[in-house]
């Protein structure tokens, strides 16, 4: 195949990372659903890529290698959902551990690590990392792994990539990024110093709401925790099937287009709300006015997301009457497809200090004038 990393991310994702099928001429790379694959009367393999799909599967290997160059990663793996990916990389801790957490992110990974932590006796540091200095002082004491989630979910804080690799690093730990709401459209992490990014590849990378995946992606392929990572998902199995990973292939094709009109159309609402006065405030790191607002600049490239939050004036039952309103945006949980989702977080994620009047918004491709005509109906 030619050299990748000489083009531009938006043509490689066109062309999916070069996965046309040789063999036939196809355009597109062909599905191959094989779990095991054949052996010559010398008992060698036919094609030595090819052993059990456990093991190997071509659509894997074109996704994965896809992913690494958006990212401009050494290596990519594909797994069978955001969290198996994130698992992956805790997985790898001794027992006795220390790892610091970013606080108010993507609940299921709050959760599960919370979990795991206590299970394996890795002592857990919470810290709101969108603060570098409080990062930095939790970075204090030698630590195995930084894990960040920018921009976050549902608050939209920003994480300064770089002063988090710094830190990070000067504790002798690894920086995970959660990349998911940037994409390796607005946000290549691996370049501002992190070691590892991790993708819900369920939502934006995918973007069409019907393929649950996730992704790690490199800064070393050689790192022993790269290698252990890798180990562990070939034994233990936690591998992205062939028909999912043909789909993200395909979903991925259109990736910085989709992400472009949707962080267009996510700022244009995001300005008309924050000047609206039936919304009380506005989360959104394209807005001028918040906290995370230089920092997204500086590392954010072509956009800011479709991902954005907004408090009503009054109670939950206000902000629930607003999100039933909605006609366009989907009441659904997940962010990052074609379609406009809504969430009401408090009824999520009960008791974890989401205020009751924020309702989310995952912004997707449809037109902005139709968006905000739903939203000012449903603002009443
Ligand atoms: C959805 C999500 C995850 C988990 O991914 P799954 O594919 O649902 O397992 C992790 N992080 C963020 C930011 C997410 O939005």
């Amino acid at each position: 195949m030619r050299n990748l990393s000489r083009l531009h991310p938006d043509t490689l994702a066109a062309h999916g990372g070069g996965a046309v099928d040789t063999a036939s001429g196809g355009v597109v790379p062909p599905i191959q659903p094989a779990t095991t694959f054949r052996r010559g009367p010398d008992y060698a393999p036919l094609n030595p890529d090819n052993i059990y799909s456990r093991d190997d599967s071509e659509a894997l290997r074109a996704v994965e290698t896809l992913l690494a160059a958006l990212e401009g990663g050494a290596g990519a793996l594909a797994f069978p959902s955001g969290m198996a990916a994130t698992a992956a990389v805790f997985r790898t801790l001794p027992a006795g551990a220390r790892v610091v957490l970013q606080s108010g992110i993507y609940w299921g990974t709050t959760k599960w690590v919370r979990d795991f932590c206590a299970r394996r006796g890795v002592t857990l540091v919470e810290v709101d990392a969108a603060d570098a200095h409080a990062l930095g002082s939790a970075c204090a004491a030698p630590t195995a792994l930084v894990f960040v989630e920018t921009p976050s979910n549902p608050w939209l804080k920003t994480v300064d990539i770089r002063a988090a690799a710094a830190a990070a690093h000067g504790a002798g730990a690894l920086l995970v990024v959660d990349s998911t709401a940037a994409t390796p459209v607005l946000t290549r992490p691996l370049g501002l110093g992190a070691d590892l990014v991790m993708h819900s590849a369920t939502k934006g990378l995918n973007g069409h709401s019907d393929v649950l995946a996730g992704a790690l992606v490199t800064a070393d392929a050689g790192h022993e925790t790269w290698a252990r990572i890798a180990t562990d998902r070939h034994d233990a199995g936690a591998v992205l099937g062939p028909f999912e990973a043909w789909l993200l292939l395909r979903g991925m094709r259109t990736l910085p287009l989709r992400v472009a009109r949707m962080s267009a159309t996510a700022l244009e609402l995001a300005q008309r709300l924050s000047t609206d006065t039936r919304v009380a405030d506005v989360f959104y790191p394209g807005l001028p006015g918040h906290a995370g607002h230089d920092i997204a600049v500086a590392q954010m490239t072509g956009g800011f997301g479709g991902l954005m939050s907004f408090l009503v004036h009054g109670d939950r039952q206000t902000a629930l009457e607003v999100v039933g309103r909605l006609e366009l945006f989907q009441r659904a949980t997940s962010l990052g497809g074609v379609e406009s989702l809504v969430e009401h977080r408090a009824t999520i994620e009960p008791d974890s200090g989401i205020p009751e009047t924020l309702v989310r918004l995952s912004v997707g491709i449809e037109d902005a004038g139709d968006l905000w005509a739903d939203l000012d109906r449903a603002l009443g």
